[in-house]
């Protein structure tokens, strides 16, 4: 069956294929007369191409000719010609699809022939990288083939951004030797956000392209804009940022004043409960459950007699996240405690995350339990999710290493196909089977000897670990063997990529987390090294990967493993794993662990048996499945808010950039244009104001739509908690969410509305001025007063009685019959 499948698949493949493989011999066609051309008439393609596109040539058209463009470019600045693979893999993201290269296949490089192609349109091209490191690399790298060729090329960072300038050209040389994992800043210059944006290709980060997105949408002048149009966005390490990183959206947040007691009290009750009798955790789902003893005995301790009828949801959120603080995050596993501040570790990369934070007071919760200083609760200015902030390109693409085994969710969240290349040499790395021990201490005895083993041929060992504990671990059993070794905890990417870069050194020992210092490639005999070097390496087999423990995802696995052999170089990989790997506890059934003690062997000798490797990797295809699921169902959601966010944005934005006509229709729409005092008010403030009056208008629209939204970000946020809690019966808990978010929605605009129309009398007055959101939201409660309730239906309970309105009628009814007497033309009585 495993057999006919990738059967079928592989025809699929080699059929998805062919288009592209067909535009090499195109391709390569015109190589003779573009290489007679000089520097300067190379350089003249580009406004060729472009005034071609402005007579109505299509990009697919010019395909050919402009990536043989590209790579004669490359050939003259780089030294590099682009392989005929990687013009297919730059083919395939032109027609947006993820293209599944192995690591080493140069994929930097392929992202220059879509990235000009597309630059052309002049719409700009954002080009995607895991890390500002990257960024940085990749545009000084690449930049020298955008500029030779008349178009500009930017980075941004986290608090920085640059454009490509080659005022500098010493350092050429330097550069393309050691440009793969250094960053050559003599050819960047400091420049602003916004010029930035306008270059014609922009390197940076998933992070920050979706931080501008948002902070864009706080402004309150055209000028601070930075961001111009979502054109075309080439994503590196696709699988890592549309997959991995999708789990946790963007938000951006500030401090309000929660108590910090409530967070500490709420540690002291989770304390006190046990797991099993008080809560029972579901390790798979990564959630616990409180069970009616534990809410009894939390009952208690707070003194209260029913924590949902006394206290409410509120109380029981904090309650539940205690406990998961508890029960599911550990220190120098999930997190690491940094002074007084508690760091988030990255599940993938093992990596610190300064800065970021869980939300929903889940990271209160662990500041309270460790003790570390407990951070204010934040408030929601703005959110979205990865994969609703990649939507918004009009153009959308991908490549990695490691993609096949995502088919499925790249399709249907994407859209995008995924299409496998061929390597350019063939593969020379040997996979070997795992090796499978009792227990954990056991399996680093046996790694500790392998690694002895293989050193003392020379061969290059990198060891993949799942966490920076881990490493210090291994660490302490290679010391035990005298085995000589680098442990990678780097605390910035630009050094781990140096060190990384290192690794395929004869006799080199580098432990690492999985993923450090990715897109790095690993040359070997080191960086830079001489023939001698290399052959030396290569007789002693290449670099051995070693893993120390499979990983949730397959795809992380077969990352760690694309570490070796590139570009046709020897290499070996494999895995050791043992039974006491959280993977194995929590997937491995019973019989196979009967069967382990049966066995009666050392528990650092191996055992290789079928069953166990079959069942390893059925739990991986089990646990892509539920995080999968746990995906989708974050997208649901907030595919619900992402309605609310492009409805409020686009007007947000029309208020900021939209012509004065425009702002001013936009208010003749929502005033009642029957009553007679509003028009005559507007009348006297327009001779009043005179042509400050648009502007005026624009600053109480943006002021107004701002508080309500972040008001509706909240709302929403304890809908969504609340329906969760109200999951029984019948119901299904998304239903109820979309049919009560779309009332607070409607509630939402017309609180905008009719918030501007009240306003109106201080129009041009000192009440508005222009100021950030965070003192505009403090201030707007002070002018609005207390009967400004954000909208009808939020934060009341189900069952709870509201008052409705219809001609002379009032009734008394339970609020979950609402929106139905709504629906009939009653209204709501405040
Ligand atoms: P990937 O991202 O696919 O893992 P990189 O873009 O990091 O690979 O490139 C790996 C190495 O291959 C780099 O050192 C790069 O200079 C080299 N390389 C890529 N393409 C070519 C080419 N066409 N000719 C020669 N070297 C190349
Ligand atoms: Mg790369």
């Amino acid at each position: 069956m495993a057999n006919f499948l990738t059967n079928l698949f592989g025809d699929q493949n080699s059929r998805d294929l062919k288009p592209y493989l067909a535009l090499v011999p195109k391709i390569n066609e015109l190589e003779p007369a573009i290489s007679a051309l000089s520097d300067a008439q190379l350089k003249a393609k580009t406004s060729e191409f472009k005034a071609r596109i402005e007579k109505g040539e299509t990009l697919d058209a010019l395909l050919p000719e402009a990536f043989a463009v590209v790579r004669e470019a490359s050939k003259r600045t780089l030294k590099q010609r682009h392989f005929d693979v990687q013009l297919v893999g730059g083919a395939i993201l032109h027609s947006r699809g993820i293209a599944e290269m192995r690591t080493g296949e140069g994929k930097t490089l392929v992202a220059t022939l879509p990235a000009y192609l597309n630059a052309l349109s002049g719409h700009g091209v954002h080009i995607v990288t895991v890390n500002d490191y990257l960024s940085r690399r990749d545009a000084s790298w690449m930049g020298q083939i955008y500029d030779f060729l008349g178009l500009t090329c930017a980075v941004i960072n986290h608090e920085s951004s640059y454009i490509y300038d080659p005022a500098h050209k010493e350092a050429d040389e330097k550069r393309d030797e050691e440009g793969s994992f250094k960053v050559a800043y003599e050819f960047l210059r400091p420049c602003e956000r916004r010029d930035a944006y306008k270059a014609d290709i922009t390197y940076g980060t998933n992070q920050e392209f979706g931080f501008d997105y948002l902070r864009d949408n706080l402004e309150y002048t055209p000028e601070s804009l930075r961001q111009r149009e979502w054109n075309f966005a080439i994503v590196d390490e696709v699988d890592s940022i549309l997959i991995d990183e999708a789990r946790t959206p963007l938000i951006i947040s500030a401090a309000t004043a929660d108590s910090e007691d409530f967070y500490k009290m709420f540690a002291k009750i989770a304390n006190q409960l046990l797991a099993e009798t008080d809560y029972k955790i579901d390790e798979k789902r990564k959630a616990i459950q409180l069970t009616d003893v534990g809410i009894t005995k939390a009952e208690k301790l707070l003194g209260i007699e029913n924590i949902y009828t006394d206290r409410g949801v509120k109380y029981v959120h904090h309650l539940e996240t205690a406990v998961r603080a508890k029960a599911l995050f550990h220190k120098d596993k999930e997190y690491v405690v940094r002074g007084s501040e508690v760091v988030i570790v990255d599940e993938f990369t093992g990596r610190l995350q300064p800065g970021r934070r869980w939300s929903e007071g889940l990271h209160q919760a662990i500041e309270a339990k460790e003790g570390a200083t407990i951070q204010k609760e934040s408030r929601t200015y703005a959110s979205i999710t990865y994969q609703n902030f990649f939507r918004l390109y009009k153009k959308l693409s991908g490549m990695t290493g490691t993609a096949l085994t995502s088919r499925e969710e790249f399709f249907k969240v994407y859209g995008l196909n995924t299409i496998s290349v061929p390597t350019n040499n063939p593969i020379k790395r040997i996979d070997q089977n795992d090796l499978i021990f009792q227990t954990e201490v056991g399996k680093f005895k046996a790694i500790a000897r392998k690694v002895k083993e293989v050193n003392k041929k020379g061969q290059p060992v990198l060891i993949g670990t799942v966490s920076i504990e881990k490493n210090e671990l291994l660490s302490e059993y290679l010391k035990r063997e005298g085995v000589v070794h680098e442990v990678l905890n780097a605390k910035n990417h630009e050094r781990e990529g140096e060190i990384i870069a290192q690794a395929g050194r004869l006799g080199a020992v580098t432990i690492a987390t999985n993923m450090a210092g990715r897109g790095v490639d690993i040359k070997l005999g080191g960086k830079p090294s001489t023939d001698e070097d290399y052959e030396k390496v290569k007789s002693a087999g290449g670099l051995f990967v070693l893993g120390t423990e499979r990983h949730e995802a397959r795809r992380i696995d077969n990352q760690l493993r694309g570490r070796s052999g590139r570009q046709g170089d020897p290499g070996e990989t494999q895995f050791f794993v043992s039974l006491e790997d959280s993977l194995m506890r929590i997937f491995a059934t019973d019989m196979i662990k009967k069967v382990m003690g049966r066995f009666k062997i050392a528990e650092d000798e191996p055992i290789e048996t079928s069953l166990i490797t079959r069942s390893l990797e059925t739990a991986q295809t089990r646990i892509e499945g539920f995080n999968f699921d746990a995906r989708k169902h974050v997208l649901e959601y907030d595919d619900v808010m992402n309605l609310h966010r492009k409805t409020v944005y686009e007007r947000r934005r029309k208020m900021l950039v939209g012509s004065d006509e425009d702002v001013v229709k936009d208010l003749m729409n929502i005033v009642d244009e029957n009553d007679a005092s509003v028009m005559e008010l507007i009348k006297a403030k327009k001779e009043a104001l005179g042509s400050d009056f648009p502007s005026a208008l624009r600053r109480l629209f943006l002021q107004t739509i701002d508080m309500f939204w972040v008001e509706h970000l909240e709302a929403m946020d304890y809908l969504r908690a609340s329906v969760n809690l109200r999951a029984y019966g019948q119901r299904d808990p998304f239903i109820e969410y979309k049919r009560e978010g779309l009332m607070l929605f409607k509630s939402l605009q017309i609180s905008i509305d009719s918030q501007v129309v009240k306003m109106l009398p201080n129009l041009g007055g000192n009440s508005i001025e222009l100021k950030p959101l965070s003192t505009v939201e403090s201030d707007a409660k002070g002018i609005l007063g207390n009967d400004a309730a954000v909208s009808s239906g939020d934060k009341v309970g189900r069952n709870e009685k509201v008052i409705v309105m219809k001609g002379g009628e009032e009734k008394e009814i339970k609020f979950k019959k609402l929106d139905s007497y709504l629906r009939d033309g009653w209204t709501l009585k405040k």
